[in-house]
């Protein structure tokens, strides 16, 4: 998508920290940090939210999820993470393009509010 943020990330377009990167994932560290590590994994084809998941475009998500395991290995961050996808308003979703947040290195509340 032209006007999608992280399409252009994708892309090169705008710069970013890549932490991880396949035919199907890209993932970089999070420009405002929730946490002492905070990454972005985003599926390198346009999918609007976790709302728009589907049987199509599911391998995506699955990749999403081996890559974050993949770097909580490489990063050690063996003691814990939190995954979380935000969705439209309610959910807090700000970029209108898939994400899965990777928190890590702090010890995170739960329910988080
Ligand atoms: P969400 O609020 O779940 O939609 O998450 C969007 C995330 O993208 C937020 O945590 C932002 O800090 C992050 N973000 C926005 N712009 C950039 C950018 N240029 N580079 C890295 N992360 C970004
Ligand atoms: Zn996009």
């Amino acid at each position: 998508m032209d006007d999608c943020l992280f399409c252009k990330i994708i892309k090169g377009e705008i710069p970013s920290t890549k932490v991880y990167e396949n035919d199907y994932v890209y993932a970089f560290m999070d420009i405002a940090p929730q946490a002492p590590f905070h990454a972005v994994f985003v599926p390198k084809m346009h999918i609007g939210s976790p709302a728009e998941i589907n049987a199509e475009n599911s391998i995506y998500v699955a990749k999403i999820f081996e890559a974050i395991s993949e770097v909580a290995k490489s990063e050690n961050l063996e003691k814990g993470f939190r995954v979380v996808a935000n969705c439209g308003e309610d959910g807090g979703q700000t970029v209108g393009h898939l994400h899965f947040h990777l928190l890590a290195r702090r010890y995170l509340q739960w329910p988080p509010g």
